[in-house]
C-alpha cells in the first residue's frame, strides 16, 4: 500500500458506510460503495434515533447537519434517578475542549437515505441491490465478488471496508474473530402520537433509571415520540402479542414518570424489540480490510452510542487515511490504534453496565447517584460521559474526587 490514493470498497450503505465513503473521497480516495437493499429509501428499523453530541462534528464534515437540525429535534438526555434528576440547561458543553453540541433525535427513515443522496452529490458510485459474496486477499489488493443484481460481478480494490452491520457477512467469510459479552436486557419499543409534556420546546429525551430497568422518552419531528423500555431479560413478565406489549410499554412509563400522563398516546406503529442482543466485538482490521460501524462493534442500544461509534469509526478511518497519504504511517495500523484508544474505552464501559448487578437496592442506586446530583459540574460531566464528549476514566476520576470533596462537607 504505497499509492497516493487508495481504491476503496465499502459493503453497506448505511451511516457507517456512507460517512466513511464521503469522507474518503473528500480527501481524494476513489470509492465504490454496494448496499444489499434495493430502494435508495431503505432504513434501519431497530433503531431509536438519538444521535449522541459527539457526532455533531462529523455530521458537520459529512454535509449533514443542516439537514439534521432541519429534519431532526435538537435534543439533550435528562435522568431521572432515584436520588434526583441530571439535568442541565443548555448544549452539552465539554469544559477541557470547549465545545457545545446537541444531541439530536431524527428518524433512520429519514437520515439513512438523505446520507445516500449525499453519496451521488459527491459522485461516489453506488451500487443499490448488490451484495457481498466473497473476497480474495492478494499481496497488495483484493478481488471482490458481488451480486450485482442477479449478476456476479468481480471488483478490485486496495482496501475492502465492512460496512455491513452486526451480522457483517464480510467478517464472517473472512473468519474475523467475534468476542461476545452477555447483554442482561432486552427491550422493546413502539412510536406514539399526541405527546403532551410541552417538551417539544425544551427539546429533552426523558431516561428514567427504575431498579435493575430503564425507560426513554425520545420526542420525534411531527408531535410523534418513542417510548422504549428495557428490562431483564429473565422476567417472567413478557407480554406476548402487540396489545399487551403496548399496555407494558405504557403502564412501566406511568409509574416510572409520576408527573407525566400518558392518557392521550396512541400507538402508531408496530411494536419492536429484542429478547437477546449479546454486546459483540470483532478486530477492526486484517490484511486488507477494516470493518466499522456495528460490522466491528455492536453494543447494548441502551447505551444509545450505536450511529456515533458508527461515524466516529468511519472518522477515525479517514484520519488514518490522511496520515497515511501525508506521513506515509500505515493506513489500517493507524486505524486500529486510534480505534483502540477513542472508541474502546467507550465501548468497555458500555459493555459493563448491560450486565445487571442483582444485589444492587434502591438504596445503593441512590447512594451512587447522589454525588452527582449534588455537585453542578459532575452533573454536566455525566451528561458529557453519556453523550461520549469524555471518557469513562475521566468521569470516575471526576466522580470520585467529588464524591471524597462531598463526604467532608456532608458528614
Ligand atoms: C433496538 C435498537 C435501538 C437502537 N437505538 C440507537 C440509538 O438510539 N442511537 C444510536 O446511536 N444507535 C442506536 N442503535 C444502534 C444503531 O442502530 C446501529 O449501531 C447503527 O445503525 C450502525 O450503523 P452501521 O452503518 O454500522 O450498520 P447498519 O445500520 O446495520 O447498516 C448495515 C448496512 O449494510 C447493508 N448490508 C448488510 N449486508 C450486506 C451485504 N452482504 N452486501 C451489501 N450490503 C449489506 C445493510 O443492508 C445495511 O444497509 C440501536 C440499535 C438497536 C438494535
Amino acid at each position: 500500500m504505497n499509492k497516493n490514493n487508495l481504491n476503496f470498497i465499502i459493503v453497506g450503505a448505511s451511516i457507517a458506510g456512507c460517512s466513511a465513503a464521503i469522507m474518503l473521497k473528500k480527501n481524494g480516495a476513489l470509492v465504490t460503495i454496494i448496499e444489499r437493499s434495493e430502494s435508495i429509501d431503505s432504513y434501519k428499523k431497530l433503531c431509536t434515533h438519538f444521535i449522541q453530541p459527539i457526532s455533531t462534528p462529523i455530521l458537520q464534515e459529512i454535509g449533514l447537519l443542516d439537514f439534521v437540525k432541519e429534519n431532526g429535534l435538537k435534543s439533550k438526555a435528562k435522568f431521572y434517578t432515584p436520588a434526583g434528576v441530571i439535568e442541565s440547561s443548555g448544549p452539552y458543553s465539554d469544559k477541557e475542549t470547549s465545545t457545545e453540541s446537541y444531541a439530536y433525535n431524527i428518524e433512520r427513515s429519514v437520515l439513512d437515505p438523505e446520507l445516500r443522496k449525499i453519496l451521488l452529490e459527491h459522485d461516489i458510485e453506488l451500487k443499490m441491490n448488490a451484495s457481498f459474496k466473497e473476497v480474495t486477499i492478494a499481496e497488495d489488493h483484493c478481488i471482490v465478488t458481488i451480486d450485482d443484481n442477479g449478476k456476479n460481478t468481480k471488483l478490485e480494490c486496495d482496501v475492502l471496508i465492512a460496512a455491513d452491520g452486526r451480522t457483517s457477512s464480510v467478517s464472517k467469510f473472512c473468519n474475523f474473530q467475534q468476542q461476545e459479552f452477555q447483554n442482561d436486557r432486552l427491550t422493546i419499543f413502539a412510536y406514539f402520537e399526541g405527546y403532551p409534556f410541552g417538551e417539544l420546546e425544551t427539546h429533552q429525551s426523558h431516561f428514567v433509571i427504575d431498579g435493575n430497568d430503564m425507560g426513554f422518552i425520545y420526542p420525534l419531528k411531527k408531535g410523534k415520540v418513542l417510548l422504549s423500555w428495557y428490562y431483564d431479560n429473565k422476567s417472567e413478565n413478557k407480554p406476548s402479542n402487540q396489545e399487551d406489549r403496548i399496555k407494558f410499554i405504557l403502564e412501566k412509563m406511568s409509574n416510572a414518570f409520576p408527573d407525566f400522563s400518558f392518557d392521550s398516546l396512541k400507538c402508531i406503529s408496530n411494536v419492536y424489540g429484542y429478547n437477546h442482543f449479546p454486546n459483540q466485538l470483532r478486530n477492526p482490521i486484517s490484511k486488507n480490510i477494516a470493518l466499522i460501524g456495528d460490522a466491528c462493534a455492536s453494543v447494548d442500544p441502551l447505551s444509545g452510542v450505536g450511529c456515533s461509534m458508527a461515524l466516529k469509526s468511519a472518522s477515525l478511518l479517514t484520519e488514518a487515511y490522511i496520515s497515511f497519504k501525508q506521513d506515509g504511517v500505515s493506513f489500517l495500523d493507524e486505524y486500529l490504534k486510534k480505534y483502540q484508544e477513542e472508541i474502546m474505552p467507550h465501548l468497555n464501559g458500555i459493555i459493563a453496565d448491560s450486565r445487571i448487578n442483582y444485589n444492587q437496592t434502591k438504596e445503593s442506586i441512590q447512594k451512587k447517584y447522589l454525588p452527582i446530583i449534588r455537585d453542578k459540574s459532575l452533573r454536566d460531566d455525566y451528561l458529557n460521559l453519556t453523550g461520549r464528549l469524555i471518557y469513562p476514566k475521566d468521569f470516575q476520576k471526576r466522580y470520585l474526587f467529588s464524591s471524597i470533596k462531598q463526604s467532608k462537607t456532608h458528614i
